[in-house]
């Protein structure tokens, strides 16, 4: 640019340095000559004057001399614009020659004006191949016939935006574009992509292998959802694509229910509920879902629809995608969920949770009136017997029917089965007469006989009430306390009904702590046996001698005294501690008997719980190491609770202990089921007699009946018979007489510690022996 003022500057002052050389050249002539200052050349007319003439000259020269300058710097502007022309033309040419495109420049008449080096490199030809005035149209011939160029291609596709690609014979690929000039003619570009073609045809190919992939994977997945998806077109509600499990809502394959319509698949009822639907989705122009039902081959079902338009780039709907998800089998799980949440399984009674629920409704209905009403724990008396002995098929189809007399009799009330053989009822009216009669309604209806799969099956009642508003004014403490008034049935006797008393609540405490200190009492040393002579059956205690003693436990408690068996043994079995206590006792009582001069049985109790824990008979065999007692000295009672909790476990369990050379008495026979399949099962040594037989002795004939029988019976088998609570001469001689092995009672002798009975195990000073028996 300052190149160019500069030559601008230059061209400015040519005139101006004319007319300075004019002057500098003409001054030193004037001197030469002699001159004055003043002297000037004239016109013509001065001919005649020497100085007109002169001046005349002078005037010519200066002219000459201006014309020749103007001249002079005309030319040099001319050159100089010609070479920069020529300059220029170099550069361009230079330029684009050395472009690494191909160009070709024509002018409106189609004549070629240029065409660079790379563009006859490209194609293959020489300078030499053009003619000077060769024009475009025949250049592309000269290219065609070369077979570089498709013609028609040309003329399609070079003037697009893209251009387009020319395949060389010789394998190499040239991309073409035209460009149209404003002043007519046209410029092409031509340049060799064969390397980019090259490069990118493998990696084409990969690309289009993966979008292949992809859409089969697509369709596959399409194809499989387990949702029926169809794909509709808006502007003529034709089906473009339908997946596997549209077919049971299409009621066709997939592939043929492509391009027809819903008026075409489904009857005219369906077909127009559908399209309704089809449009109002099209005219939110988003998301629609409903719930309805369709018939399929496999049924009415329910399905859950959805319809999404999409939109094209007009923003119009062009396509309906919907989809149809069968939610038949999930509603009607979610029914039963929430059916199950507040209902029994077996019984289909209302559960815990829903008694609770109406209880809290109740209480809301009657709070702030003088309403009240009664809140009843049932508990069934001998579910778990029933279970024991008939299976628990029997005790599930117990459980329904008396769930059937209970709703019988509440007529609508509220009833729920509130856990395993617990049932809960509210009952309106005075209370607590209305509840109370309630109960012994309940006990009177359940008391009559269930004839379950043939057999016949008893059962009772015991009840617990609490009173609403006196017994508690929320769900929770009316319910704990009915239940407290029902433990405290229980305890009293079975069949009996309750009614809740404030100190109750302290019973049920009582007992929770009785448990945590029963957990220590062998760590504490509270624990300790008595022992309770048996003697054989003879018509005198005198004659009666004695054959051993059964060890029963005590518990001397710190703060209680002394608490009974039949108290803490329970509770021990509840908590599993009768494990721990079972052991302790089995090896007191052995380690004591080993002591004793005489060789005299000893007999001890085992819960059933220590059959279904632990290994009892390595336990035995151990202790009878341990305490060097002869096996055939042990005699263990058991209950039928031991074949009756697992029949196959407890008689395999017996068989092993039996094998161990110790004895094996089925205790209190007669209270329970007393099976006879029990004693045919396994070669008891004993059978004990249960106490409530032998104290009815003399009072009714059904006793002295079955005492007889059960005499009759041990004797067939091979078993001795011990008759247990012989408090009486009367029961000692009736026994006697029965033929019965051996005796045991407080007639002969109470439990008491060994020392009471030194003399009769053989110990020096046992004097205190016959005191012993006779306060017996
Ligand atoms: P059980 O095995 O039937 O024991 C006999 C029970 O009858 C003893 O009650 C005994 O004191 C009582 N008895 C004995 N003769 C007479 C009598 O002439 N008249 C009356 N009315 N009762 C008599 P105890 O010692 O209170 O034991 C009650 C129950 O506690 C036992 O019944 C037994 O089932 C259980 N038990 C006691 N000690 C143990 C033990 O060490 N282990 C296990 N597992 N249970 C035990
Ligand atoms: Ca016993
Ligand atoms: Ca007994």
């Amino acid at each position: 640019m300052a190149d160019k003022k500069l030559q601008a500057g230059g061209k400015i002052l040519i005139p101006a340095r004319a007319s300075v050389c004019l002057i500098t050249t003409v001054a030193p002539l004037r001197a030469a000559w002699g001159l004055p200052e003043n002297f000037a050349p004239t016109s013509y007319v001065g001919l005649a004057d020497p100085n007109l003439v002169w001046e005349a000259l002078i005037g010519i020269l200066v002219v000459c001399s201006f014309l020749a300058a103007a001249a002079l710097w005309v030319l040099s502007a001319l050159s100089q614009a010609k070479r920069s022309q020529l300059r220029r033309n170099a550069f361009i040419g230079y330029a684009l020659n050395n472009l690494s495109q191909g160009a070709v420049m024509t002018d409106a008449q189609d004549r070629v004006v240029f065409c660079n080096d790379r563009y006859l490199e490209i194609y293959g030809m020489a300078r030499s191949d053009l003619r000077k005035d060769i024009t475009g149209p025949e250049l592309l011939r000269m290219q065609r016939e070369r077979g570089a160029l498709d013609l028609e291609q040309f003329n399609e596709s070079a003037g697009g935006p893209e251009g387009f690609i020319t395949e060389l014979p010789g394998g190499r690929s040239v991309a073409v574009k035209v460009f149209s000039l404003p002043s007519g003619g046209a410029v092409s570009t031509h340049e060799d992509c064969s390397e980019q073609r090259q490069l990118s045809r493998p990696e084409r190919q990969l690309l289009s292998q993966e979008l292949e992939n992809t859409k089969k994977f697509l369709e596959l997945v399409v194809d499989n959802i387990p949702v029926s998806l169809t794909v509709e077109r808006v502007s003529d509600g034709r089906y473009l694509l339908a997946n596997r499990s549209a077919e049971t809502i299409l009621n066709r394959r997939r592939e043929d229910a492509t391009g027809l319509t819903a008026a075409d698949i489904f009857n005219a009822r369906e077909a127009k509920l559908i399209i309704a639907r089809d449009e109002a989705a099209i005219r939110k122009r988003g998301l629609l879902t409903e719930e309805h039902p369709i018939s399929t081959k496999d049924g009415l079902r329910l399905f859950r629809t959805r319809r999404m338009t999409v939109l094209d780039e007009a923003g119009e709907p062009q396509y309906l995608i919907k989809t149809h998800e069968d939610v038949t089998d999930r509603r009607q799980t979610e029914s039963r969920m929430a059916h199950m949440a507040y209902h029994d399984g077996l019984t289909d009674m209302p559960n815990r949770a829903a008694f609770l629920q109406a209880l809290a409704q109740m209480i809301e209905a009657c709070a702030g009136t003088d309403e009240e009403f009664a809140v009843l724990s049932v508990d069934l008396d001998g579910m778990k017997e029933v279970n024991d002995v008939f299976g628990h098929a029997t005790g599930d189809k117990l459980l329904i029917e008396v769930a059937h007399r209970i709703q019988d009799l509440a007529r609508g009330g509220v009833v729920a089965r509130l856990s395993g053989d617990e049932f809960g009822l509210i009952i309106d009216g005075k209370q607590p007469a209305a509840g109370f009669r309630l109960a012994e309604q309940l006990a009177e209806a359940l008391a009559k006989e269930f004839l379950i799969d043939g057999k016949s099956v008893r059962t009772g009642v015991t009840a617990g009430i609490s009173v609403f508003p006196h017994n508690g004014t929320d769900a929770a403490a009316l319910l704990a306390n009915a239940g407290a008034a029902l433990f405290r049935a229980k305890a009293t006797s079975r069949g009996s009904i309750s009614i809740y008393e404030p100190e109750m609540d302290q019973q049920i405490r009582d007992r929770r702590v009785l448990h945590q200190d029963l957990s220590l009492a062998i760590k504490h040393g509270e624990l300790s046996l008595y022992y309770q002579p048996q003697a054989k059956s003879r018509q005198t205690v005198a004659s009666s001698e004695i054959t051993g003693f059964e060890a029963l436990a005590r518990w001397m408690h710190p703060v209680r005294g002394f608490v009974p068996p039949s108290d803490f043994i329970p509770l021990a079995e509840e908590s599993g501690l009768i494990v721990e206590m079972g052991e302790w006792i089995l090896r007191e009582a052995c380690r004591e008997a080993a002591s004793w001069p005489m060789p005299l049985q000893i007999a001890v109790n085992l819960s059933p719980a220590q059959f279904m824990h632990g290994d009892l008979v390595s336990l035995v065999h151990s202790i009878l190491l341990e305490t060097g007692l002869s096996p055939g000295r042990l005699e263990l009672e058991i209950t039928e609770g031991v074949l009756i909790k697992d029949f196959g476990r407890g008689l395999g369990l017996l068989r092993r202990l039996k094998a161990l050379g110790v004895r094996i008495s089925m205790d209190d026979f007669g209270s329970g089921y007393s099976s006879l399949s029990y004693l045919q099962a396994f070669p008891f040594d004993k059978i004990k007699i249960d106490r409530a037989f032998v104290i009815n002795l003399g009072r009714n004939p059904q006793s002295a009946a079955i005492v007889r029988a059960v005499i009759g019976l041990g004797h067939g088998l091979e078993m001795s018979i011990v008759a247990e609570g012989v408090e009486t001469q009367e029961q000692l001689g009736f026994l006697a007489d029965q033929g019965c092995d051996a005796v045991q009672g407080f007639f002969i002798g109470k439990p008491l510690p060994i020392g009471q009975y030194a003399a009769l195990v053989g110990r020096p000073f046992g004097n205190i022996m016959e005191p012993a028996r006779k306060t017996g």
